[in-house]
């Protein structure tokens, strides 16, 4: 057999070069343990692997029922490893360059065009993240004097106000990947659930299997909420506080042992080493109840000066939540621990009817200009009238899931039209009017010519 039929990475410039192989028997890679073999199914086994289980066959510690009769290793370089089971060869990844992300006001500008609103959240986060990358690079390791700490974030806020899509967003434009999991399906290891360590995991799949790329990924923890600390429980808090705890060990930065290619750890499954001392952490969750923890504190403050404050008198005020601090986190049940390596928390405001109406239409990828595009294609212009948008957010509004609701209540009445128009090929223009939202009347047809 020759090298190159046996170790099935072939010498071409594929895109199976540029990532190695694992030893599914020692778990070392292709750059430590040398070329491997690639059996039937894509398991790789370093030499050293198969001359010990050849070893132990021919000197009879191991026997192979039925003899060795039948067995066929004549195309055991044909397999290819899926490359999902393979992680990234090291030298592939350039070193990040700081000076390539954008400064704060561009990376907000670019927010613009998609999150509509929440202005104070999109520059605390265009801050921080340019920071973030600033203290990854080697300029700031070079310099040992003054160690630049990681900027974790917390984002605070009603469901449905963007605080997922906005992260999303920022993945995208800066060109680094994302894993997104939930906090309510993570348990303490050994428990029923995901253990913590499969979001990194995540992230590994997120970034191709590129080891050093995920290393400078992002991770958004949604419904972090719903791991604070239960106040009466008698038995173990397996979802809540010790996941917490567990989640500190990332935070703070460990060196972790993932699947490569799945969630799940299983005897064959090839690992890999990740360190997360430079992934971006962002958490988020809709923390009921918070505003009632501020405005208790703010009253108890209050209420002690000259000017003692009613508490209904912050019922008014729509940016309470802008006034958290690490206290009413403690008091709603996140560790002080966690709050320590979470240094940013910015609040995101619920969103205002007028705010529902701009999503609608202006963000680059608005839900409006989805439809015109569709009907543009069937050479129908399609025109929504400024009082049926205002009808729609409202509808939105009340349904109290923040922008979710915007795409549901859309698609209720834009199925008819989207049926019936293509019928007629006369017809040139549908306006979608107030009326024809509160079922009084269809729509404003305007036929061609
Ligand atoms: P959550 O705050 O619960 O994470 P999401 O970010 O998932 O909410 O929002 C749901 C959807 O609503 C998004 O996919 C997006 O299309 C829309 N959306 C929410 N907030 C905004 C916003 N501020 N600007 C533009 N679109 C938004």
């Amino acid at each position: 057999m020759n090298e190159k039929d046996t170790n099935g990475s072939g010498s071409g410039n594929g895109p199976e070069d540029k990532y190695e192989k694992i030893c599914y028997l020692c778990r070392r890679p292709e750059s430590k343990a040398g070329p491997m073999i690639t059996m039937p199914g894509g398991m790789c086994l370093c030499r050293d692997c198969l001359q010990n289980g050849v070893n132990s066959i021919a000197s009879g510690d191991m026997r192979w029922p039925g003899g060795l009769e039948g067995l066929n290793f004549m195309n055991l370089g044909e397999e290819k490893v899926p490359q999902k089971q393979q992680i990234k060869k090291k030298e592939q990844t350039p070193a990040p360059d700081w000076h390539q992300v954008p400064p704060p006001h561009k990376i907000k500008a670019q927010l613009d065009q998609y999150v509509i609103g929440q202005e104070k959240a999109k520059k605390v986060i265009s801050v921080a993240v340019y920071n973030h990358y600033k203290r990854i690079s080697d300029a700031a390791a070079a310099d040992e004097d003054v160690r630049i700490e990681k900027s974790n974030i917390l984002l605070i806020g009603p469901t449905g106000s963007g605080k997922t899509y906005l992260v999303r967003t920022l993945a995208r434009l800066l060109d680094v990947p994302l894993a997104i999991a939930d906090a309510t399906s993570l348990t303490e290891a050994g428990y029923i659930g995901d253990d913590i360590e499969s979001v990194v995991s995540k992230l590994l799949l997120a970034a191709d299997n590129d080891v050093e790329r995920a290393q400078r990924g992002i991770i958004f923890i949604d419904e972090i909420d719903k791991i604070a600390k239960k106040k009466e429980t008698t038995t173990r808090d397996v979802s809540g506080e010790s996941v917490q705890q567990e989640l500190l060990k990332l935070l703070e930065g460990s060196q972790v042992e993932v699947p490569v290619g799945t969630g799940q750890k299983n005897a064959l499954t090839p690992m890999a080493t990740v360190n997360t001392d430079n992934i971006l952490f962002i958490c988020g969750g809709a923390f009921p109840d918070l505003e009632g923890i501020i405005k208790e504190r703010l009253s108890r403050k209050s209420s002690m000066g000259f000017q003692s404050q009613l508490r209904d008198a912050f019922d008014e005020d729509p940016d309470l939540l802008s006034r958290v601090t690490t206290e009413d986190l403690r008091a709603f049940g996140m560790i002080p621990e966690f709050l320590g390596r979470m240094p940013v928390v910015v609040a995101f405001q619920k969103l205002t009817e007028a705010m529902l109406v701009d999503i609608l239409q202006k963000p680059k990828n608005a839900i409006v200009k989805q439809y015109v595009k569709l009907l543009a294609m069937d050479e129908v212009k399609l025109v929504f009238e400024e009082g049926a948008l205002q009808w729609i957010a409202r509808e939105a509004a009340a349904r109290e899931t923040g922008a979710r609701a915007l795409r549901a209540i859309m698609e209720e009445f834009m199925l008819d039209i989207m049926y019936e128009v293509p019928k007629d090929p006369g017809i040139g223009t549908v306006v979608i009017t107030r009326n024809y939202l509160e079922k009084k009347g269809g729509p404003r047809i305007e036929m061609r010519g």
